[in-house]
């Protein structure tokens, strides 16, 4: 299984703009498939706890009140090359490529749509603190 997972989440600015059905229809399209997914709102402490690796950093304040703003959707997503393979299609942090999810999605290095985990022990640590595992078998 390690491997063929990833962790990604909707975030408050694209659900708030509806943006949720275009973003959900892209990943199936691209061959993900949807394991497990909820529709979800993050506390302070747990916006925190998820981003805990950029504490310290000029970005991490506002990054968690802009994940704390509004609704998430959090997925787990099947795929071989899960990884590396979702992260290719939502692009870069800043200035993602044309043709990426967050080129078209995004509004700023902060509003960017759009999560992804960044290795597969990430994705197995992201997706067992939204999901229990019976929701993952
Ligand atoms: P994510 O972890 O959300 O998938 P990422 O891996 O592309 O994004 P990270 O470096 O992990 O980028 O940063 C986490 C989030 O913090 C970014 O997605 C963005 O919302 C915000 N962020 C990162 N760098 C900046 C910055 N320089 N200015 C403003 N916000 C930033
Ligand atoms: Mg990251």
């Amino acid at each position: 299984m390690a491997g063929n997972i990833t962790f990604s989440m909707i975030k408050p600015d694209a659900v708030g703009k509806g943006y949720t059905g275009k973003i959900l229809d892209r990943f199936i399209s691209e061959g993900f498939k949807i394991k497990a997914m909820r529709y979800t709102r993050l506390c302070k402490c747990e916006a925190e706890t998820f981003y805990a690796v950029h504490k310290g950093k000029d970005f991490y304040e506002p990054l968690v009140e802009f994940m704390t703003s509004g609704p998430v959707v959090a997925l787990v997503l099947e795929k071989e090359n899960a990884v590396a393979d979702y992260r290719t299609m939502i692009g870069a942090t800043s200035n993602p490529a044309e043709g990426t999810v967050r080129h078209q999605f995004a509004e700023s290095t902060r509003l960017n749509a759009v999560h992804g985990s960044d290795s597969d022990e990430n994705a197995q640590i992201e997706a067992g603190f939204f999901f229990a595992q019976r929701e993952l078998l």
